[in-house]
């Protein structure tokens, strides 16, 4: 970084030496790249050190930038936030663990937004959802059915696109979901943040808040230039899983029921280069002898089924994303267990495709997810928890900042409140991401891309409102904030 925006932006690296020598605090050394290294964290120095634990020495650490808004994670969450941070006004900063942007939108391999129409065809998902989606499409990299024919319950319409994808067409009417490119998506969004001005560290994790009292003032960060800290007057968790939330003092749940789909961690692949016209043949033709294939491979510790990808020139390419019960979704020796075994199970199934499954004879595993499949992390404790009851009920929030339709016909809207962003007896911290407030049914059903953009598409805005009219976040003019969202194309009630 030169050093004229390095003094912009926080404690350059000389005042920081400088700074250290004269309190007398922190004797410095220099570490690999010119890094500094407080001589407390060096290794053998001030640590006291038993079978069980280590004191880690009172440390000194750079701090890179001063910020209005700091954004932890760069998924649909973060994006979402970041993004209408900075719109808003407010200088920002984005951290992500990854060397790309998207999180399990591209990272992820979950290519599809589904149910962005609700059951009658009208697009109540909206937003920056929206213009990722036309900008994708403008690169020809989004599919999704013609916008003259969401909501239609022509018979032969709804059987057409159910053939070409089973998002198309839900019940009995066509809506409107998209097949969506990763590698392009993780192009246009750092185009996105360039233009909108954040400030965007990759390759970066983000390891916790910087809290006096119960108020969050900032992040500390590790990264190949060791540990760093951003101050800000707002920190947005988008972590998915709320990593900063038991460093912030922040109450979580952690309970699924086995039963639900984010009960389990997922590990995703593409295998390219499927004849899927060879292989449809032989489905038709064939229904009992591959239903008995598809019982072999379970049984060898393979995987059964897939998904297509639906974009032109990606026609031979199929997803699969095997479940996987776990005992938490953020346990490093848990992840890394269910790692290895989707990538053992990756082979037993291409191989047993390969040799018995007309269509995959010359088939190859493309990708595989860089980022594991995780639906269910940390769900914060916020303000207000959002039920199932407020499913069934349709409990139209005063605070209302999204509306997400379900394509299940009984419940077919559910209200947001700005509130599940907000965690309970923490101040200056959002969350905005699917660790939102909520239990574990309300977390499962509205756990998607395009949910989780929309969250944090409020929270960006809300913290950029709160800090300009310098009104703390529980306070700030609800009606104002939804009036901002409604000029950013988010569709809300009214
Ligand atoms: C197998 C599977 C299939 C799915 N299918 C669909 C589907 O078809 N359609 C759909 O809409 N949704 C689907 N989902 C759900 C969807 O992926 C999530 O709802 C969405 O990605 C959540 O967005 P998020 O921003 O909350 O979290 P994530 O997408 O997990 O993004 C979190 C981001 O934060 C980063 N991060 C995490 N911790 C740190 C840290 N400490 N420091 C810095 N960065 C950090 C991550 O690298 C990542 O970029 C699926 C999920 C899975 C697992």
């Amino acid at each position: 970084m030169a050093l004229s925006e390095e003094a912009k932006n926080g404690m350059t690296r000389r005042e920081f030496f400088k700074n250290s020598a004269i309190k007398g605090t922190t004797a410095v050394a220099l570490g690999a790249g010119g890094m500094a290294i407080p001589v407390s964290a060096q290794p053998g120095k001030s640590k006291q050190i038993s079978a069980k634990t280590i004191t880690e020495a009172a440390r000194q650490t750079r701090v890179c930038r001063t910020a209005d808004v700091v954004v932890v994670g760069g998924g649909p969450g973060g994006i979402g936030a970041a993004l209408a941070a900075a719109r808003s006004g407010a200088n920002t900063v984005l951290i992500e663990r990854y060397e790309h942007l998207g999180g399990m939108g591209t990272g992820g391999l979950v290519t599809i937004i589904p149910s962005m129409t609700d059951i009658h065809g009208k697009q109540q998902i909206a937003g920056i959802t929206q213009e990722w989606i036309k900008r994708l499409d403008a690169r020809g990299a989004a599919d999704y059915p013609k916008k003259e024919h969401w909501g239609s319950r022509d018979k032969k319409l709804v059987e057409y696109y159910k053939n070409r994808s089973p998002f198309y067409a839900t019940g009995n009417s066509v809506g409107y979901s998209a097949h969506i490119d990763a590698e392009i998506s993780k192009c246009l969004f750092q185009d996105m943040m360039k233009e909108a001005g954040v400030k965007t560290y990759l390759h970066s994790w983000g390891t916790e808040p910087i809290m006096e009292g119960n108020k969050a003032k900032g992040v500390i960060f590790e990264s190949k230039s060791g540990r760093q800290a951003v101050l800000a007057k707002v920190v947005i968790d988008s972590t998915g899983d709320g990593d900063l939330l038991p460093y912030a003092g922040a109450r979580f749940e952690t309970h699924i029921d086995k039963t639900l789909r984010s009960a389990n961690l997922s590990f995703s692949y593409w295998i390219d280069n499927v004849n899927l016209k060879r292989y449809e043949e032989y489905k038709k033709a064939n229904a009992g002898a591959l239903a008995e294939k598809m019982r072999e491979v379970r049984k060898l510790g393979g995987t059964a089924g897939f998904l297509t990808s639906n974009l032109r020139n990606q026609e031979n390419v199929v997803w699969c994303f095997p479940r996987y019960a776990n005992k938490s979704q953020y346990d490093v020796e848990e992840l890394t267990r269910v790692e290895f075994l989707g990538r053992k199970e990756m082979l037993i199934t291409h191989d047993f495709y390969k040799k018995h499954v007309p269509g995959f004879e010359k088939s190859f595993i493309v990708l595989s997810n860089s980022q594991l499949g995780t639906r269910g992390g940390r769900r914060v404790v916020g303000d207000y928890v959002v039920t199932e009851k407020d499913m069934k009920t349709k409990t139209l929030f005063k605070d209302t900042i999204a509306i997400f339709p379900n394509a299940d016909g009984k419940n077919p809207l559910m209200y947001m409140p700005y509130r599940c962003l907000i965690p309970r007896n923490v101040n200056n911290m959002l969350v905005a991401c699917r660790a939102f407030s909520s239990d574990a049914v309300i977390n499962d059903t509205f756990n998607l891309i395009h949910h989780c953009v929309c969250l944090g598409q409020a929270a960006g805005t809300a913290a950029a409102q709160s800090i300009r009219s310098g009104v703390d976040l529980r306070k700030i003019d609800i009606g104002a904030l939804q009036a901002s969202l409604k000029k950013q194309g988010v569709i809300l009630p009214g």
